[in-house]
Parts: C-alpha cells; sequence; structure tokens
C-alpha cells in the first residue's frame, strides 16, 4: 500500500500494455495487474491493419514489428478480394500479418523499457472508488490505490462488472473451437478437403503453419456453460471429422481455445474514476479482424488525455471526449462485423447480397470506403470545425525537419507549420512548433507527395493533437489561440510540466 500509483491498468493484453506504454510516455506512474502467470500461448488476432501500423510507426515501433510479420495486400470486404483502389491516404496501405501473441510481447517489452511495472498472477476481484481516487482488491487479499483504474481486462471484464456498466447487444449463439494442432494427413488433401467443406460452412479452415502444425478452427456443436474452458482434443476431433469426414489426424495440440459470435458494446467507457477500453468495451465476432486493433486505439485516444488530467493541464471535459470519440468507432466496428458474418451466410438471399457488393466493391470509391472503414484510417471524430482534414487523423508526411511520424514520438501536440508566421507561444511545453515549407519539400519514404493529405492541406497549418488527429486547420494567429486551449488547456494550465524551450523545430 505504499506505492504511489496514478493508475491501475486491469489487464495486460494488448490494449492494457498499449495504454500502460502511452501512460509511461508522459510520466504516468501506473501499474499493470494481469490476471496470468505466464504469457497465454493462445494465438486469436493474426494481424494489424494500416492505423494501427501507424501507431506503431508514431511510437518508433514500426521495425521490430515489420521484422516479426508479413505484410499482405490491402483490399477485400467480408472475404469479397479486390485490389485497393489508387491513392490509399496511407504511407502503410498493406495488412501487417503477425500473430497476437508476438504483438503482446512486442507491446509488453515497449511498455517496460518506458518504466511500466507489470504485476503477473495478480487478479483483480474487488473495486471501490470515491471523488479521489480508486482501491483495487486483489485475490491474494491485498489492495493497491490509485488516483484513476482502467479496464482492459477482456471480454468478460471484472472491472465492468463490478462497475454496473451495462453491456448490451447479442449474446453468443455459435461458438467454434480453435487450436494449433499436428496434422498428418498430406496438405495436399487437407487442402482440398477444407475447400470443398468451406462451400457450405464458412467457419470451418486449416491453415497451415509450417511443421505439419495446423491452425484449425471448427464449429462447435453447441455453446459451452464456461467459454474460458478450453475444448478437449476429442472434442475439436471429433468436430473436425463430423464437417470433413476425417479429422487429417489431429494430435498434439501446441493450445486449444473456443469463442463465440457475442455483439456487445458498454453502455459508457466512463463511470467516475474508472474507464474501459479494448474487449471489456466492446465485444464482437473476429469477422475483419478488427477487435485488437480497435483496442489499442481506444488505449492511444485515453493515454494522453488522461494523463493530461492526472498532470493538472487538460481542459474541462478532456477525458469525457475519450467515451465521445470512441464508443461510436466501436458501434461502426459492430455495425460492419454484423454485416459481414450474415454476408458468411450460404443461404441464397445473403449470397446475392455479396454477389452485388462483389460488383459494387468494383467501383473505387465503395472499395476505398470499405477499405479505410477496416484499416480504421478513415475514421473521423466530430470535434467541429468545417475543414475536411479536422476529427481526422494525419497521414505521415515528409517534412523539412523529418517525417511526421517520427516528430509525433514525443507523444505532445504538434503545430505543422506551413506560414512560417504561427507561434504556440506558452503552450511550447505541450505543443512542438514544426516549420515546413510545404508542398514544394521532397517526399521520401512516405509517399506522400501528391496525396489527398499534402493536397487537402495545402499551404495551410494543421494543429495535431497527441494522437495524431488534426484539431484546427488554418493560417490565423488569433484563430490558433482560439482552439488552441480547447486541446491543450489554458496557457498557464502547465504548472506540473517543464517547458521546454519555445522554438520551432526546422
Ligand atoms: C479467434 C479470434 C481471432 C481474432 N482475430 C483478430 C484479428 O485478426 N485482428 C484483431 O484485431 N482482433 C482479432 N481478434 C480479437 C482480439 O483477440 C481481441 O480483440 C483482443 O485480444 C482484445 O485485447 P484486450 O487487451 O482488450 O483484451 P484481452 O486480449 O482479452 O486481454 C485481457 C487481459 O486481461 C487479463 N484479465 C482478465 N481479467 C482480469 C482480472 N480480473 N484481473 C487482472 N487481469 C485480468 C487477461 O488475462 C488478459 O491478459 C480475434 C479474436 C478471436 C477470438
Amino acid at each position: 500500500m505504499n506505492d504511489v500509483i496514478d493508475v491501475i491498468v486491469a489487464g495486460g493484453g494488448p490494449t492494457g500494455m498499449m495504454l500502460a506504454a502511452e501512460l509511461r510516455l508522459r510520466g504516468v506512474r501506473v501499474v499493470v495487474l494481469e490476471r496470468d502467470a505466464e504469457p497465454s500461448p493462445v494465438v486469436r488476432g493474426l494481424g494489424l491493419h494500416a492505423r494501427s501500423v501507424e501507431l506503431m510507426d508514431q511510437r518508433g515501433l514500426l521495425e521490430r514489428f515489420l521484422a516479426l510479420g508479413r505484410t499482405y495486400p490491402l483490399g477485400g470486404f467480408a472475404g469479397i478480394s479486390k485490389p485497393p483502389p489508387p491513392r490509399l491516404d496511407t504511407a502503410h496501405p498493406y495488412i501487417l500479418g503477425i500473430p497476437q501473441n508476438l504483438t503482446e510481447r512486442l507491446l509488453a517489452e515497449h511498455a517496460a523499457e518506458l518504466g511500466a511495472d507489470l504485476r503477473r498472477g495478480a487478479e483483480l476481484v474487488g473495486l471501490s472508488q470515491d471523488e479521489h481516487g480508486v482501491t483495487a482488491e486483489l485475490a491474494d487479499g491485498s489492495r493497491l490505490g490509485a488516483r484513476y483504474l482502467v479496464g482492459c481486462d477482456g471480454g468478460r471484464s471484472t472491472v465492468r462488472t463490478l462497475t454496473g456498466i451495462g453491456f448490451p447487444g447479442e449474446p453468443a449463439r455459435v461458438e467454434w473451437l480453435l487450436g494449433e494442432v499436428y496434422l498428418t494427413e498430406a496438405p495436399e488433401t487437407i487442402d482440398a478437403v477444407v475447400t470443398e467443406v468451406r462451400t457450405t460452412h464458412k467457419g470451418f479452415g486449416a491453415g497451415p503453419l509450417g511443421d505439419g502444425v495446423y491452425r484449425v478452427v471448427a464449429p462447435a456443436s453447441g455453446l459451452a456453460p464456461d467459454r474460458g474452458v478450453a475444448p478437449t482434443l476429442d472434442e475439436l476431433r471429433q468436430q473436425i471429422r463430423g464437417l470433413a469426414g476425417t479429422d487429417f489426424g489431429a494430435h498434439s495440440p501446441r493450445w486449444l481455445s473456443r469463442f463465440g459470435d457475442a455483439t456487445r458494446l458498454a453502455e459508457s467507457y466512463r463511470s467516475g474514476r474508472v474507464l474501459l477500453a479494448g474487449d471489456a468495451a466492446h465485444v464482437h465476432p473476429p469477422l475483419g479482424g478488427q477487435g485488437l486493433n480497435l483496442g489499442i486505439q481506444d488505449a492511444f485516444n485515453l493515454g494522453w488525455k488522461l494523463a493530461a488530467d492526472l498532470q493538472g493541464w487538460a481542459p474541462a471535459g478532456l477525458l469525457d471526449s475519450y467515451h465521445r470519440e470512441r464508443h461510436p468507432v466501436a458501434a461502426d466496428v459492430l455495425d460492419l462485423t454484423r454485416a459481414q458474418v450474415l454476408l458468411q451466410s450460404v443461404e441464397p438471399g445473403p449470397q446475392s447480397v455479396r454477389r452485388l457488393l462483389a460488383d459494387l466493391m468494383d467501383i473505387d470509391d465503395v472499395n476505398r470506403y470499405l477499405i479505410e472503414k477496416v484499416s480504421a484510417i478513415g475514421i473521423r471524430y466530430d470535434i467541429g470545425g468545417g475543414h475536411p482534414l479536422v476529427g481526422r487523423r494525419l497521414r505521415d508526411l515528409q517534412l523539412a525537419p523529418g517525417r511526421l511520424f517520427e516528430l509525433l514520438r514525443s507523444g505532445r501536440g504538434l503545430l505543422l507549420d506551413r506560414t512560417g508566421r504561427l507561434s504556440v507561444g506558452s503552450w511550447a511545453d505541450r505543443v512542438d512548433h514544426v516549420l515546413d515549407a510545404g508542398q514544394g519539400t521532397e517526399s521520401q519514404g512516405t509517399g506522400s507527395e501528391g496525396s489527398e493529405s499534402e493536397e487537402v492541406l495545402g499551404e495551410d497549418a494543421a494543429l495535431l493533437r497527441p494522437d495524431g488527429h488534426v484539431a484546427w486547420v488554418g493560417q490565423d494567429q488569433a484563430d490558433l489561440e482560439r482552439h488552441l486551449p480547447t486541446w491543450f488547456g489554458r496557457q498557464d494550465g502547465a504548472a506540473h510540466a517543464q517547458a521546454e524551450g519555445g522554438r520551432p523545430i526546422r
């Protein structure tokens, strides 16, 4: 009880570790409580979409992720493949295939490097809060106090339950068994049988991982009383046999797991000093592969706001903008997933819609719309302002002093100044001022020359929040000063932060 802790993060999955890192980047004292004594071997997510890849770049982690992953071309929706449309507004127009356990490892290493205190074998079982702080009760009977607590403890979140936040939506109606197992059957036979079964059962699959190991997914015969209990190998073999007529000689599982199709969204992402992020706030079937991405992006949105609140410079309502911005994004993902589930049906009606959508996706704008949604590069927060870039994240650009995403690594705000006339004044401790000549700058490595962002920004200046979303676009100092306090507090609000000079970066 002697620790001085600002934030307790309950759950050390991808969302929790990303949040812990974002908080540590800003000097917040954070403890992560993780129930599991060891990292789980179960691999759920298989990749990162473009916006998550961009976030890794914004934190200097891209090389590590690329080294362990493999890039795949973008394009497609609900299993309908189409080549991507031209001029997607990102420097990372690909899917990065990387198993979730590796993403978790890299994020945990990143958080540890920044000084996050990860406590394994620490299960949160109770919590209470008052206007000053939160107290977490652990399974071993110990207690821990902090000013805030964030539940990143997954779909069956204890924090959400204890806080009484509603989780409306559809319960699981179908369940699948998932595992990494050795298959002794010849690869060509496995391939042929899987292709045949998938004409009538799209939820069945077996993908090779090398050395005779396959990732197998098969519909379960019903709903398990407790989805947290892994199936047995016999159960999996029986289900494979039921569909394929053979179990391919499945043996020696590396791990087995099960998952369902529940689709739910928390009513609120905040209750007093307790917040929710990741699967604790939203669950949906894995079609489209967005859940982990959504959680990482929740953390990226929340981290700087929570830090600002703790450091005393957050403007009124900043922390509540987390729910306002991220809740609609999750609602959108849930809808997109429901649509994809429907499009998997082999019934004639959904198959007709599928054919129609496949035709529509030949139209570049339709294809682009879907890719921007799934990859999350099209997200626009409703934060007012008439300029088309306001509320959107700005893609990586080559600027005179360096790449934009490298310049954002400090985790601070950024004024991208193409006028040469603007100043961040006494917000310099919270906002970097970057002078850029503009469209004349030679672009290298970002592919940003002639991009949509370049064209739309033109000769204007842009004020970016620490998460890279555009808060203001314009040329006028007085107008800029009207917008700075909305995201960066009052001019004199940096009592807790160290000023780091006010000279622009050239
Ligand atoms: C089959 C499958 C495939 C998927 N594929 C993809 C994909 O390709 N792309 C994608 O983006 N998403 C995918 N997802 C979704 C993705 O796995 C989840 O969205 C992601 O794991 C959510 O991360 P999280 O950190 O919010 O929660 P979790 O990963 O569930 O982590 C929560 C953590 O909290 C811990 N915890 C729980 N309770 C407590 C407690 N009381 N005290 C302390 N710790 C606790 C748990 O041990 C766990 O480590 C897939 C999911 C499934 C099931």
